[in-house]
């Protein structure tokens, strides 16, 4: 464990404080900005661009992260407008205020085609009570009866809740475009597994790369199944994605993550993010010697005890690996009476 942490630095040991801002390159602010969640924080980056800021992400649409935004508008930001938000990827604490950056403040906005599409399909859409499948979704996965009735008698998460409603209109970057911001050429390189199509940055003048999700250093990112795509194997994607943008990584990259804190030792930490999940692999394999659902897959995965905070995030990550065991053929699964699959390692 010791030496699995030797290449990881992190310049900055304290992040920046609400309503401030680390410059940690000539023109590039890192910023956070607070969440109430388990995860208490995003990161965010503005980007001087001369007259005006391109923002990287923005947390949620909650009143008082607005709130802490007008301060920094004024504060750390010097006045000086946001022209242009940049979507990394389309999970809520990274698109909450992209809308109200462009209705609120006359920002443009640069994004994948694919996080667009979800975080404005996400907007639209409301759900007063669970679906049929999203209650289908956790019968299989072996969610116990009492736990499910309580889950289906309660008014679920709604992404609405939380991002602004997005307006028309957007630039859309892809694998192997270049951006012009804070004074840099940016290529794009293209994640995936932990959100479909995650923008990532990389400069060409300096060592610096915008990771947001797709890199972290300290955690490990979530890789989720979920109702829409029952049968899915994000975790193939993500290590595909971890694969084809460790060719790029160096000694010398700064990296700026959508969380935690900012870090060089790129090289190390892409084999890493590997690592953790093969090795995840191969104890879930061992379990599944004695038949088991998703909801029972839980203490090979994860060192800490899942709560009732932390269930929803565990179970989809849990599905992820074990869909990866079965389309690799590793594992079988057999529907038990009440619904729930059961998985099983051949042999
Ligand atoms: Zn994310
Ligand atoms: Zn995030």
């Amino acid at each position: 464990m010791k030496h699995s942490r030797l290449g990881i630095r992190t310049p900055w040991d304290e992040p920046p404080a609400v309503g401030e801002a680390i410059e940690v390159a000539e023109g590039v602010l890192w910023i956070r900005v607070p969440l109430r969640m388990a995860l208490d924080h995003v990161n965010v980056y503005a980007l001087d661009d001369g007259d005006s800021w391109t923002v990287i992400d923005t947390g949620l649409n909650t009143k008082a992260t607005r709130e802490v935004w007008q301060s920094l508008l004024s504060g750390a930001l010097g006045g000086k407008p946001v022209g242009r938000v940049v979507m990394t990827h389309h999970h809520p604490d990274h698109v909450g205020l992209i809308g109200w950056f462009m209705t609120e403040h006359g920002a443009t906005l640069t994004a994948p085609r694919v996080p667009w599409l979800m975080a404005r399909m996400l907007t639209l859409d409301f759900e007063p009570t669970p679906t049929a499948e999203a209650i289908e979704f956790r019968r299989s996965a072996g969610m116990p009866a009492e736990q499910l009735q309580k889950y289906q008698a309660e008014r679920p998460f709604n992404f609405r809740d939380v991002v602004a409603p997005i307006p028309l209109g957007f630039t859309r970057i892809g694998e192997g475009s270049t951006v012009k911001m804070g004074g840099r050429t940016w290529d794009v390189r293209i994640g995936n597994g932990h959100a479909p199509e995650h923008a990532t940055f990389w400069s060409r003048d300096d060592n610096l790369v915008i990771a947001g999700d797709q890199i972290i250093a300290s955690i490990s990112p979530n890789v989720g199944v979920y109702p829409q795509q029952p049968n899915e194997d994000p975790l193939a994607e993500w290590i595909e994605a971890c694969e084809r943008l460790s060719q790029y990584a160096r000694e010398d990259h700064l990296v700026l993550p959508g969380h935690k804190l900012v870090f060089t030792g790129l090289p190390h930490r892409m084999k890493q993010m590997i690592d953790n999940h093969v090795g995840a692999l191969s104890r879930l394999a061992d379990w599944l010697k004695v038949p088991r659902t998703a909801h029972e897959c839980f203490p090979p995965l994860f060192k800490r005890e899942i709560d009732a905070g932390t269930y929803g995030l565990a179970l989809v990550e849990a599905i992820a690996h074990l869909n990866h065991l079965y389309h690799k053929g590793e594992i079988t699964r057999t529907r038990r009476e009440d619904g729930a699959w059961v998985y099983q390692a051949k042999g």
